[in-house]
């Protein structure tokens, strides 16, 4: 046997788990894509007066301690700089995990043969 061959078991392991790498990095690419595109839109954007709203009524007590210590202390950029980063983060994460369900519903309807990479069989149904 030649040693510098690959057994062919390992390298079929070895090409599906590469194969299985290259679709989870798509699906990443894909989710904060869409990710990106949810929050520049009205219903996951953050600073729409619903959605500023909601978010408010969300925040837990350390964000509205730090709010309060800011505040108190007459620090208004700082307060506005963290209620900034926490609407954000808030609306981030409602957008991040809407996306992750678009995007495996996605995967999860797309064509079997190249699972929506686009091939002659994609339309056929
Ligand atoms: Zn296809």
């Amino acid at each position: 046997m030649n040693p510098y061959s690959m057994p062919c078991a390992v390298e079929s392991d070895l090409r599906r788990y590469m194969a299985q790498q290259d679709e989870d990095d798509r699906r990443d690419e894909a989710i904060d894509q869409r990710t990106e595109d949810l929050l520049a839109g009205t219903e996951y954007g953050p600073f729409t007066p619903a959605n500023l709203s909601e978010a408010l009524g969300e925040l837990d007590m350390t964000g509205i301690e730090a709010l309060c210590k800011l505040l108190t202390a007459g620090n208004t950029a700082g307060a506005g700089l963290a209620l900034n980063t926490l609407i954000g983060d808030y609306w981030e994460r409602a957008a991040r995990r809407e996306a992750e369900r678009q995007i495996d519903n996605e995967i999860a309807n797309a064509c079997p043969r190249c699972r929506g990479r686009g091939c002659r069989h994609c339309y056929e149904d």
